[in-house]
This record gives structure tokens, C-alpha cells and sequence, in this order.
């Protein structure tokens, strides 16, 4: 399935420069959503996941169906002031402005294996934040699933060796 159809680029969004990839016409086909979801939720279960992470807040939309497919829970990582309990916070660059996240420290157990899942990778930002929290808090990132990564940006050399999906690149 050719998803990239279901994509529209936006240019000088929110700032001048950012060509802004905007999903929702994807999450709003039903079968574009679906095959999405089901693409993702075979590479999660094939690293072995046993609990998966999204960031605030793209990250919901897409790791909250991979969650129930795959029968595993979702733990949300958020922006500051959201979360009620107890956090551990991170802050990070992003490739306009900069961002803090947080999530609860008594969700991520050690041992765990921990898959993310976020709409798009671009400079890594976000997603390094969101290792160094699961990580901080002694759980294993097997794997991370993007529908989107922007190649140009390298964002993926900030990950590591972490097995990457991303089902578009540009
Ligand atoms: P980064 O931390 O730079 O990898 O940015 C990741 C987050 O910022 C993604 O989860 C996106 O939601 C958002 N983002 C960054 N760049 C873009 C873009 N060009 N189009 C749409 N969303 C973007």
C-alpha cells in the first residue's frame, strides 16, 4: 500500500522553513490507519515487546492500537504537568523549539522490554528523550516504529542500534 498518498506536505508550518508532513488524512482512511497499525505492530512483536511507550502526543494515535492489537500496555510519556504521580523528566532540542518530557517512574519496571512508537522521527530529539527516560528507569528498548522519518535529518544516528521501522522516508 502506498501510503505516502495519504500524506500532505505543508510548507513554512508552524514556522518558515519546516515542511510540515501532516498525517491526519492517513489516521482518517480507514485502511491506510489499519495497514499502518498492522505493519507496526508485526516488527513490535517480532523484537519481542512486552510493553509499549509513546510520546505526547502523535505517539498516542499510533501506539495505543498497536497496544491492543498486540494484547500489551501503552504508557504514555507527556509533556510536563500532565501526569499526576511522580515523574522523571528529560528535557531535548526539537527541530523547531525545544521540549520536556516525563513519565511516570513506577510504569516502567526493570526488565522490561519496551517498544516506542511516535508518528515521525526528524531530528531524534524526541525519541532519545523518551530512551534515556526508559532506560533511567532500567527498562530495555527493543525497537522503535515511526510512519515517518526525514532522512535528512539523521535523527536515526542518535538511536543507536536499535531496530528502526519507518514505513516512509524522505
Ligand atoms: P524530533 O524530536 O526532531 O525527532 O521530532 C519529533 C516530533 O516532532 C515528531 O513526533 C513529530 O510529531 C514532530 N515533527 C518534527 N518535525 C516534523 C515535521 N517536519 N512534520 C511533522 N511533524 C514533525
Amino acid at each position: 500500500m502506498d501510503l505516502s498518498r495519504y500524506i500532505i506536505n505543508v510548507p513554512d508550518f508552524p514556522e518558515k522553513g519546516i515542511q510540515f508532513k501532516d498525517i491526519t488524512p492517513l489516521i482518517g482512511d480507514a485502511k491506510a490507519f489499519k495497514y499502518t497499525i498492522d505493519q507496526m505492530a508485526a516488527f513490535a512483536k517480532a523484537q519481542g515487546a512486552d510493553l509499549i511507550v509513546g510520546p505526547d502526543a502523535r505517539g498516542f494515535i499510533f501506539g495505543t492500537p498497536v497496544s491492543y492489537a498486540l494484547d500489551l500496555g501503552f504508557i504514555p510519556v507527556r509533556k510536563p504537568g500532565k501526569l499526576p504521580r511522580k515523574v522523571l523528566q528529560e528535557s531535548y532540542d526539537l527541530e523547531y523549539g525545544s521540549n520536556t518530557l516525563a513519565v511516570h517512574e513506577e510504569d516502567i519496571k526493570p526488565g522490561q522490554n519496551i517498544f516506542i512508537i511516535d508518528d515521525l522521527l526528524a531530528t531524534g530529539g524526541t525519541l532519545k528523550a523518551t530512551i534515556n527516560l526508559i532506560e533511567k528507569l532500567g527498562g530495555n528498548v527493543v525497537g522503535c516504529a515511526f510512519l515517518i522519518e526525514l532522512d535528512f535529518l539523521g535523527g536515526r544516528e542518535l538511536l543507536g542500534n536499535i531496530p528502526i521501522l519507518s514505513l516512509l522516508h524522505y
